[in-house]
């Protein structure tokens, strides 16, 4: 599954869609820190943000800030008009409650979907804003019309930003959805009974080529720096047995940016009464 095709297309409708706005829709993003990964993630973003018309903010703030800082420029952005999404960039550093600062994201900006409101959304089954990842994950499965109505959908890992979301998205779908992590005995078994197989655990090569059913579609979240470069977290040789599998790097990944930019678009209709936001 190309993810670098879909991500292209995606973008370029998104930028569509933004010429079709008022005015174009204003994302923030907060980088607390000096995290060198986190900077290039940010840059990321606002060059791709920027390419469809967005207008991205760069909010920086120091290493040593204090949390009241954190929280006095998320507060100050959510009373900005003219931004419609913030983006912090985790992980926070040391000393800084991150439950406090995403929960001080006004939760109609909250384009990554971590707010409780947003979270609870998803888990009720009426989705708001969802974290990039996981919609992007969706995208891919629709584009190559994956059946997930009745499926049997096996989740490996369960963080907040990928595990959890994505397995709601599957269950909102009517796959059978089984979310597994770090205690789940039988693994191996659990992963060859799937026809869907999500692996997002940051552990390179947990799901081996055995693991894999005959003809199932498998997403590999993961990101690991190895000596030959970025791998997954499932043997490249699964392709070998997969229906569908995604490339790490060129599937999930540019995924994610391009989901993102779509909901800061999402945002921006919210916030002009085009789309409903229940809060
Ligand atoms: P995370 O917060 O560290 O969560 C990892 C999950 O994997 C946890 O639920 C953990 O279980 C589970 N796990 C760890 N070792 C395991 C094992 N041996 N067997 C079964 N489950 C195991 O990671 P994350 O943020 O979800 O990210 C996961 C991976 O996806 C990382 O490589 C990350 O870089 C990548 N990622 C990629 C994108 C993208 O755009 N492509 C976006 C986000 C993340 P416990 O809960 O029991 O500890």
């Amino acid at each position: 599954m190309d993810g670098r095709a879909l991500a292209e297309r995606i973008r370029a409708d998104v930028a569509d869609e933004v010429s079709d706005l008022d005015r174009a829709p204003g994302l923030a993003t907060v980088l607390v820190g000096d995290d060198p990964a986190s900077d290039i993630y940010i840059r990321n973003k606002h060059k791709a943000a920027r390419e469809a018309g967005i207008d991205a903010l760069d909010h920086r703030l120091a290493q040593y800030a204090s949390e009241e800082d954190v929280l006095g420029l998320v507060q100050e952005l959510n009373e900005k008009d003219e931004i419609d999404a913030i983006l912090v960039q985790l992980p926070l550093p040391d000393g800084i409650d991150e439950n406090k600062v995403i929960r001080a994201v006004e939760p109609v900006k909250d384009v990554d979907g971590f707010h409780p409101f947003n979270a609870g959304q998803l888990y009720l089954g009426e989705p708001t804003h969802v974290p990039a990842t996981p919609l992007g994950i969706l995208a891919l499965l629709d584009e190559y019309d994956v059946e997930l109505e009745g499926a049997s959908a096996v989740v490996i890992g369960r963080s907040q930003i990928v595990g959890k979301p994505v397995a709601h998205l599957l269950l909102q779908r009517n796959a059978t959805v089984t979310l597994c992590h770090s205690r789940t005995k039988d693994l191996a078994d659990r992963a060859r009974a799937a026809d869907v197989l999500v692996v997002a655990t940051g552990r390179a090569g947990l799901v081996g080529a055995d693991e894999v059913k005959e003809g199932a579609t498998v997403v590999d979240v993961g990101i690991n720096r190895a000596e030959t470069g970025i791998v997954g977290d499932v043997d490249p040789a699964a392709a070998g047995r997969a229906g569908l599998i995604t490339p790490v790097p060129g599937g999930v990944g540019p995924m994610t940016i391009a989901m993102l930019l779509r909901s800061t678009v999402r945002a921006a209709r919210y916030r002009r009464g085009q789309l409903a936001y229940p809060l």
